[in-house]
């Protein structure tokens, strides 16, 4: 089966063809550090870095670029209130720049342990503000900005098409703009380039044609995906929050300088949302990678139940289907080990009906339930194993890496074990039920097996 892909710009699932043959332009939105990212964030990069793995399945080189926003991020999208990072820099103490550092490096370590595959480019907007400045002057000399007393701002009203993407109801939205709209035109105007305030300190600022400032956040992107994949290209990705504001933003400013819509597929991932205010980061135990990591769960079992839901739809996380995704991922590890060693080829019929799911637009949950058909299948355990790594290419689990970790077993509870053993071989049941006991009070758990025990601890 070819490769369909669900296109938000179609609202449709439509047969995809690279623009240019075997080369694939990819670009993904990415995160805003003046925080760490919580786990509904991963969601999305988790489903971009599916989508990656999938097209390179179907024999396609991934040329991925993904932006890191350090700087113009407001924290309203009506282009007022504060810099998403100078707040941060109020918060923590540190200076904007320390914290792009900072939770940049936080980012970059939580996708190496979701066993997220690095982008081709990852690009700071802080490093391509020229770029960003080009870009605005281009827009300018085709007549689509206007100046305010704070910045430069974009005028969609000079797009009879604006916001197709989000099939945004224009007409509607100019008559219910009952809040200010302050020296904007139009409520979907948007700034290109904000003016650093007199009385403000800004610790990111620079100079431009128009004044000392910094760039809105949506000139970022529209800039470097021109810089790194020029103005038109295959797939840019993001998630559900980005269909009505931030991309056809990034569209019509495109669309101003250089004729096009950017990109020739746009895809969305859907939230992960939780029964409370969990995913917020100004809760308590916000959601983070590390707090999966200090209750001890694998982050890789939240890449696992991430494949339990399609990406075009909400996942609603809890921690019972966390302890779910856990198990079931032990569960699958387990299985590889126990297969051995792979054979030379994976099975031809598994494969096709494999890609058959992942083509019909990403279907993973269905793709995993084959997986734990091949592993029922009476298939040599040499070719399941073959089939299940080659599965794993798209799954990400890292299947074919993992090994089992020992436990060291300290001596006391290995002697109560061998006496338990003893009893058991005697079929003293009574002392051996009592000793079972006294290894659940030291948190062991003993399996007998045929001629030995295992011990896993509790
Ligand atoms: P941000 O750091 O806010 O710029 O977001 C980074 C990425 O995460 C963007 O693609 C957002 O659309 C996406 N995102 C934000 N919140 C969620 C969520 N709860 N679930 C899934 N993706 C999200
Ligand atoms: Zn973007």
């Amino acid at each position: 089966m070819s490769l369909e892909l669900y296109d938000t710009w179609t609202r449709s699932q439509r047969e995809f063809a690279p623009l240019t043959p075997g080369e694939i332009g990819l670009y993904t939105c990415g995160p805003t550090v003046y925080d760490y990212q919580h786990i509904g964030n991963y969601r999305t990069f988790l489903f971009e870095d599916g989508l990656k793995r999938v097209l390179r399945l179907n024999g396609y080189r991934v040329n991925h670029v993904m932006n890191i926003t350090d700087v113009g991020h407001l924290v309203s999208d009506a282009d007022d209130g504060e810099d998403k990072m100078e707040k941060g820099s109020r918060r923590t103490g540190k200076s904007a720049w320390d914290i792009a550092s900072l939770y940049t490096d936080s980012f970059v370590g939580d996708l190496k342990s979701l066993g997220i595959e690095f982008p081709s480019t990852l690009c700071k907007a802080t490093d391509n503000i020229p770029e960003q400045i080009d870009f605005i002057q281009k827009i300018e000399d085709k007549g689509y900005t206007y100046r305010t007393s704070d910045g430069i701002y974009f005028d969609t009203s000079k797009q009879p098409d604006y916001g197709y993407l989000g099939r945004l109801d224009i007409a509607g939205l100019q008559a219910g703009a009952r809040v200010d709209l302050g020296e904007k035109k139009n409520p979907t105007d948007y700034a290109l380039w904000k003016f650093s305030a007199a009385e403000d300190h800004r610790q990111m600022e620079w100079d431009s044609p128009w004044g000392r400032g910094f760039p809105g956040w949506h000139i970022e992107c529209s800039a470097m995906a021109h810089k790194y994949l020029g103005a038109y290209f295959d797939i840019h990705c993001g998630g559900e929050d980005h269909i009505t504001v931030h991309h056809p933003n990034e569209i019509s400013q495109t669309e101003a300088a250089y004729g096009t819509r950017l990109a020739n597929f746009w895809m969305h991932g859907y939230f992960l949302i939780t029964n409370d205010a969990k995913m917020s980061k100004s809760s308590g135990e916000f959601l983070r990678v590390q707090l999966l990591v200090d209750k001890g769960y694998d982050p890789i079992a939240y890449r696992y139940l991430c494949l339990t839901a399609h990406y075009r739809s909400q996942l609603v996380f809890s921690w019972d289907a966390l302890d779910a995704a856990q198990t079931a991922l032990d569960r699958m590890r387990v299985n590889s080990i126990a297969l051995g060693d792979a054979a030379a080829r994976p099975d031809a019929d598994f494969v096709a009906r494999f890609m058959a799911m992942l083509n019909d637009d990403l279907n993973f949950p269905q793709a995993l339930a084959l997986a734990y058909e091949l592993l029922k299948s009476d298939l040599a355990p040499g070719v399941k194993k073959a089939t299940l790594l080659k599965f794993d290419e798209a799954f990400g689990l890292g299947l074919g890496a993992w090994v089992p970790k020992t436990v060291e077993v300290p001596d006391n509870v290995r002697a109560v074990a061998d006496l338990r053993w003893a009893a058991r071989d005697t079929k003293n049941w009574a002392e051996a039920d009592r000793l079972r006991g006294e290894l659940s009070v030291l948190g062991w758990t003993m399996k007998d097996g045929k001629d030995s025990y295992t011990l896993a601890k509790t």
